[in-house]
């Protein structure tokens, strides 16, 4: 911990990656820990998403099962301590693997939290990006005449109707990696948080910053696949380890 907290104090450019793990503690399940989502259903893949309707409306019920938990989250002591650093003008990016939005709600800014694989408190229209509220969705689906036999379309050119996230076997956002590769390479301590790092792209982005020079922490209550190649790996709790390392 002492080391770490040096290389803090020395860094000006840190890169927080954060993963399913930092919201374990505000009641949001991850995917790979035992009893996380995954040992429970298999992912949906974006073609079949695409290419089946029925498809499209599991992925709306599951939507709507794993919302129940997301809804009524909020940022845990861990999301608060990283909003702690980052108003000491430590943290140039926090890249996140989740989708939230509860880094939004501990109060950084917008523009510095790079959401790589979306965000689900919205959806949006892949033909032409028309943002959907979740109401009008569930709306939709639920109403008498339908009682999810039909997916939505958009209103405006009845393309096919998704939460903004992005799934296995989609396109990753260009803008997103762009910033969040800059941001690797150009940081000098880079700190993944409660990801398994076995999902690529996002888990190339540690590589490249520690390839570029950065020193890498890593902090997960169990092993990563980057282990080996990390500076430091702390096998802790999240919220209580980043709560005494940021303040
Ligand atoms: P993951 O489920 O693969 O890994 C999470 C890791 O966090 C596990 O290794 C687990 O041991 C660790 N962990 C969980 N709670 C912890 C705690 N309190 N303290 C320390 N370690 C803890 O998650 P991932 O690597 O982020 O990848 C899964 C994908 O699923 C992501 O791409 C993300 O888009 C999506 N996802 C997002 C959310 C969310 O937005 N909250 C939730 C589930 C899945």
């Amino acid at each position: 911990m002492n080391d770490i907290k040096k290389w803090i104090a020395e860094a000006n450019k840190i890169v927080i990656f954060t993963g399913a793990g930092i919201s374990t503690e505000s009641g949001i399940p991850d995917f790979r820990s035992p009893g996380g989502i995954w040992t429970k259903m298999q992912p949906i893949m974006f073609q079949d998403f695409l290419s089946s309707e029925a498809s499209q409306i599991e992925s709306w019920k599951r939507k709507f099962v794993i919302d129940k938990d997301m809804k009524v989250a909020k940022p845990n002591i861990g999301h608060i301590a990283i909003a702690k650093l980052y108003s000491k003008n430590k943290i140039s990016y926090i890249l996140t693997q989740n989708i939230d939005n509860l880094h939004h709600d501990s109060g950084i800014p917008d523009n510095k939290i790079i959401e790589l694989h979306g965000n689900s408190t919205y959806a949006k229209c892949l033909n032409c990006n028309k943002r959907y509220e979740l109401n009008y969705i569930k709306e939709f689906l639920e109403k008498k005449d339908n009682n999810y036999s039909t997916a939505p379309k958009c209103i405006e050119c009845n393309g096919i109707i998704k939460s903004a996230t992005i799934s296995f076997g989609q396109p990753m956002p260009i803008k997103e990696m762009q910033i969040a590769e800059k941001a690797s390479i150009e940081c000098d301590l880079f700190i993944a948080i409660g990801s398994s790092l076995k999902v690529y792209p996002a888990a190339g982005l540690p590589i490249l910053a520690k390839k570029n020079g950065a020193k890498l922490i890593i902090i997960n209550r169990e092993a990563t696949e980057l282990d080996s190649i990390s500076d430091k790996v702390l096998n802790k709790e999240i919220g209580v380890t980043l709560d005494k390392l940021f303040y």
